[in-house]
């Protein structure tokens, strides 16, 4: 039988476990496979026999070139491209890449952000290849994906302490399952994140110095219409945008990223691509892929790809649902089972992340942190910034019910022995999804939607992890030498007594509204509600000591990892200052000095007829004082970017940023946006919102 396209193509650019099968040696494939799923050392002859592998496939595929891919604290890819090329003697060349070029890169590490790691430690870094992440051929380059570390051994990207984080969870739930007489092989977390984005014409792009240098609009009054007829979301996908779409899916699927759905999104302008969910480190390396791809392919059609979390004012931003749960050799813990002690197990799970949620909730309102995410949080279109969890009403009645003793006995749910409850096989509850809460079940996985459009999604999901094996290891630790029927009851407890001193973050209600607020600081959960005052959450003795004792990032490391995100706020918003300061004196003031000229010519010479122009003037006095009011905001803008652009210490300067730079940001958009409302057409410089978000 022939197969179709798609599923000829799948996977036809990644290096793959099929691939590898068929074409190394049997031991040497045989012990890849223990480096890649027990963390073996991989040693150097069995390197150089996947480096010729890999490098005689890419060669058939017709790569030249090979690149480690990896993730500095930028949270973005880099990629430096060497070729295969190794001169010989007789003027030939020879197409070579050996072990050791694969294992191990030096980049010039200097120019990647280090948050002074490096300052303190070797000068130099080298990355090294993450076997658990397939290698792929991106435009003609071999790509091996790796994590990017001093060569103190210090972490200087978003990798590896995922990679850590996965290695201290798995661990963690070896002992609970072992527990319960289910010891795994194996035990991942899966990770779906769907991503949303905007699609401009580029044409409109290239006019847009604030979406060329900071991704979103600085500047733009209120469009004639928003998103309030709700016909964009899940609306029939437009012909640029579908072939777009295709464009994407094709070249996805080949580097064998499994790219599920996509659809329209509620903001005009706005979708969304989801995958299927992967092991977790790799479903963050096929994120940032599909960003990649989504940025790159629009360009064939005359489309910009907008990534940013608040492209537009006045319409919805963009973030990304982070879907997580764990799963031990393929069998998902978050899905409640069938016997009433895989429910036991399944509450257990569910416990220690409730736990998990209360107990680092600062942390994970920390790792979504950034000014563009800072649009969104709490600003009625996306979780606020208070972390809380969702179960859904099924769940949230069995919960009620352990915390304060009672039988469940509701519908088909009875009480069995020893009081644990038997839950629905499938929890899913399709009709009460409360799409305000920023941490939900749903169904048989939790989703984190606090995550911004842009981010990597490393930071989250190494937060998550890490809290989650904390709370594994105090429920294994608490059940040490505990069998039968005591194991079961004090495991009972434990989870009754978890769910009691937790159940202050679990809130069913609308998350958006004023009263959660209040009700939330009664329960006495942070609201962090900026960047700069959620950073500092980071470097707490508390939690420098949580991520060292699970070994996911020592003390230099999350103090390198602060600073640099606070340089990164300082430095984005620095940039948009700039980029407001230049576009009202380039762009915006000369305009409106032509627009008012006119007029104002208009009426010297209707004057001069003796016609009394009554509006003309009335405008030009309207614009005059609106020139003059751009004018001071933005030398105000200037001088207060500039005050706080001198500032040493990162948290002051962040704190600078948000109280006085930003504020002046707002003053002179609201000055230049008052005008654009007034001003002719023609004049104005830059496409406004009008035709931005609904030409595509
Ligand atoms: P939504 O209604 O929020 O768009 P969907 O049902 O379409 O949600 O699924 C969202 C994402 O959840 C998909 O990317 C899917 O692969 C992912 N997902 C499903 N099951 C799991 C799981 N067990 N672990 C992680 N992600 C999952
Ligand atoms: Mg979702």
């Amino acid at each position: 039988m022939g197969k179709d396209k798609v599923t000829e193509e799948y996977g036809s650019l990644l290096f793959t476990d099929a691939v590898m099968q068929e074409r190394l040696p049997k031991p040497t494939y045989k012990e890849l496979k223990q480096v890649i799923e027990e963390g073996k050392k991989l040693d150097l002859s069995i390197a150089n026999e996947v480096a010729h592998a890999m490098k005689e496939w890419a060669l058939e595929k017709g790569a030249t070139h090979y690149a480690h891919w990896f993730q500095p604290l930028t949270g973005i890819t880099s990629e430096k491209h060497d070729s295969f090329i190794t001169p010989k003697d007789d003027g030939s060349v020879l197409m070579s890449f050996s072990g050791k070029e694969l294992i191990q890169g030096e980049p010039d590490a200097s120019s990647f952000p280090s948050g002074g790691l490096r300052a303190t430690f070797e000068a130099r870094g080298y990355t090294a290849w993450d076997p658990s992440s397939p290698a792929f051929i991106k435009d003609e380059v071999l790509c091996i994906p790796t994590a990017f570390i001093s060569y103190t051994g210090e972490a200087l990207d978003k990798k590896t302490p995922l990679l850590r984080s996965q290695v201290a969870l798995e661990g963690q739930a070896k002992r609970v399952l072992e527990l319960f007489g289910r010891p795994a092989k194996h035990v991942m977390t899966t990770v779906g994140p769907e991503q949303e984005y905007f699609l401009i014409k580029e044409e409109d792009f290239q006019k847009r110095p604030d979406l060329i240098m900071c991704g979103r609009t600085l500047f733009g009054c209120e469009p004639v219409k928003g998103q309030e007829l709700e016909e964009h979301y899940f609306g029939a996908i437009r012909p640029t945008v579908n072939a777009f779409m295709k464009e994407v899916d094709d070249e996805l699927w080949k580097l064998g990223v499994p790219a599920k759905t996509k659809h329209n999104e509620v903001a005009p302008g706005q979708h969304e691509l989801a995958p299927i969910f992967e092991q977790g480190s790799l479903a963050i390396d096929d994120n940032l892929l599909t960003m990649e791809k989504l940025k790159l392919l629009a360009t064939h059609h005359g489309l910009a790809c907008l990534e940013h979390e608040k492209p537009f004012d006045y319409v919805n931003g963009s973030g990304k649902h982070n879907n997580w749960s764990i799963c031990a050799d393929g069998k998902n813990l978050l899905e409640p089972g069938a016997q009433p002690n895989e429910n036991l197990q399944f509450l257990v799970f569910l416990a220690a992340l409730i736990a998990a949620v209360d107990t680092h909730a600062d942390l994970l309102r920390m790792s979504v942190a950034s000014a563009g995410n800072d649009h969104r949080l709490g600003a009625n279109e996306a979780p606020p910034a208070i972390v809380s969890v969702f179960l859904g009403d099924e769940l949230d009645e069995i919960v009620e019910a352990l915390i304060h003793d009672e039988a469940t006995e509701a519908h088909d749910r009875t009480r069995i022995d020893l009081g644990v409850p038997s839950l629905p096989t499938v929890l899913q509850d399709t009709t009460d999804r409360n799409r305000t809460s920023p941490f939900a079940f749903t169904g048989n996985k939790f989703e984190f939607r606090m995550c911004g459009s842009q981010q990597n999604l490393s930071d989250p999901n190494v937060v998550l992890n890490t809290a989650v094996a904390e709370q594994c290891d105090e429920f294994a630790t608490a059940m040490a030498g505990k069998v039968g029927d005591e194991f079961t009851s004090c495991a009972l407890a434990w989870v009754k007594q978890t769910l009691r001193d937790h159940h202050r973050i679990i809130f069913e209600g609308n998350g958006y509204s004023q009263e959660w607020e209040q009700e939330a600081e009664r329960r006495g959960l942070p609201n962090l509600k900026t960047t700069p005052d959620a950073l500092p959450t980071m470097v707490k003795p508390e939690n420098v000591a949580f991520f060292d004792k699970y070994g996911v990032l020592n003390e230099a490391e999350v103090h390198a990892r602060y600073v640099s995100k606070a340089e990164q706020y300082s430095k984005l918003l620095n940039i948009e200052a700039n980029t407001m300061v230049y576009m009202a004196r380039s762009l915006y003031l000369p305009a409106l000095f032509d627009y008012s000229g006119d007029i104002a010519t208009s009426v010297a010479t209707k004057a001069e007829l003796g016609i009394e122009a009554t509006a003309e003037k009335e405008l030009v006095k309207t614009l005059t004082n609106g020139i003059n009011a751009i004018y001071e905001a933005t030398a105000d803008l200037e001088s207060n970017n500039a005050d706080a652009r001198a500032i040493e210490d990162p948290q002051a300067q962040c704190d600078a940023y948000r109280d006085a730079v930003i504020p002046s940001m707002e003053h002179l958009r609201a000055s230049v946006d008052a005008m654009e409302k007034i001003c002719g057409a023609d004049y104005w410089p830059v496409p406004s919102y009008n035709s931005l978000l609904f030409w595509v």
